[in-house]
């Protein structure tokens, strides 16, 4: 098998991409130091949001930077994560021609982008056990597959996906392979981050949506080489990060312990709520989670849903995704969110 050194981006990249000017904004044209500026025509007050945010974000990815062992040149930060999905697409993907893959079940953005850019999706089962299934893939995609999506701990299911096996399709397929870590921070598992300079195809995705607690605050990140970074930032809007963002995950990066906190509260709280969900007559298999929320098979998903929510507690019905019959995925709350949840379901 050849190394993966040999794969050229550029020629996975479409065409009007790779020879499309982009945008060049007030603030991409000059960076200096200055006292006056007058090339944005910005309201001079200050409220204080009158001026244009960092399109680069160059303060926060230099702090992420450190904090992930990469350069910050292999960081982009988006709209939440979503926008990198949908970025990647629209960079890798010919409208009506090219196809991901994805595993089911899965992250729905995937497809929903997909679907948005008329780009071809591509569906593996996962297994039982909602691990990656390595001998349906060679059925599953072809020529037209620009790119893998795995998520890893996956949503809805909750598991990390066997490492081994995520390597292997690394070290298999030369298209992109983006690993959506998204709840990586709920499990035990090594980033694949670290893994970058051995794969160029290699895309991370990380967010502040669950851990960090912003999701409010919309920040996405994607870890990749310069060269895949560089067409992310050739295509995103100028200034798709604002200033407040900035500021505070700037502040979230300083005080980093605060995260670790919450993960390691949560992970208590979520042993607790296994132990009393499997306790519970309704409950016929409560699944096996490395993230921050536990998927779990009732004998009536239905009805316990509607139960719950005449009790206006919601939690999500999944009953209707592959491989996921009856179940309902359930977010660690606060200890009183999750003593309120179980003292319900008793009563049921
Ligand atoms: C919640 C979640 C995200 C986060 O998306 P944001 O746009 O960053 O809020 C990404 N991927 C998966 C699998 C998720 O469950």
């Amino acid at each position: 098998m050849k190394g993966k050194s040999f794969i050229d981006i550029r020629t996975l990249v479409r065409k009007n991409i790779l020879t499309m000017k982009p945008y060049s904004s007030a603030r991409d044209e000059f960076k200096g130091e200055a006292e006056v500026f007058l090339d944005a025509n910005e309201n001079p007050y200050p409220t204080p949001y009158n001026r244009y945010p960092d399109p680069l974000q160059k303060e926060v990815k230099e702090k992420l930077a450190a904090l992930k062992g990469v350069d910050a040149s292999q960081i982009f930060l988006g709209n939440g994560s979503d926008e990198a999905i949908d970025l990647l697409i629209r960079a890798f993907c010919e409208p009506n021609h090219d196809s991901i893959l994805i595993t089911e079940p899965t992250y729905g953005m995937y497809a929903v982008c997909a679907d948005v850019n008329a780009v071809n999706i591509q569906q593996v089962l996962l297994t039982p056990e909602f691990d990656l299934d390595l001998d349906a893939f060679p059925n599953a995609f072809d020529a037209t597959t620009k790119i893998i999506f795995l998520c890893s701990p996956n949503n809805p299911t909750g598991n990390l996906l066997s490492r081994d096996k995520i390597i292997e399709v690394l070290n298999r397929f030369y298209g992109l392979v983006v690993i959506d870590e998204a709840y990586i921070d709920f499990s035990n598992s090594r980033s694949f981050v670290q893994e970058l300079k051995k794969y160029p195809n290699l895309v991370v995705l990380q967010t502040f949506s669950k851990a960090w607690g912003l999701a409010g605050l919309r920040l996405g990140m994607c870890f990749a080489s310069e060269e895949i970074i560089s067409i992310l930032n050739k295509i995103k809007y100028p200034y798709n990060v604002n200033i407040r963002t900035q500021e505070l995950s700037l502040e979230a990066l300083e005080n980093a312990y605060k995260k670790d906190i919450w993960v390691d509260e949560i992970l208590n709280q979520r042993d607790k709520l296994i132990k009393a969900l499997k306790g519970l007559k309704i409950v016929d298999k409560v699944y096996p989670t490395d993230s921050n929320f536990i998927l779990v098979r009732v004998q009536d998903a239905n009805a316990t849903y509607r139960y719950l929510t005449d009790n206006k507690i919601i939690v999500r019905d999944r009953s209707r995704v592959s491989l996921c019959y009856n179940c309902l995925r359930i977010t660690v709350g606060t200890p009183e969110e999750n003593e309120t949840l179980i003292k319900a379901l008793k009563q049921l």
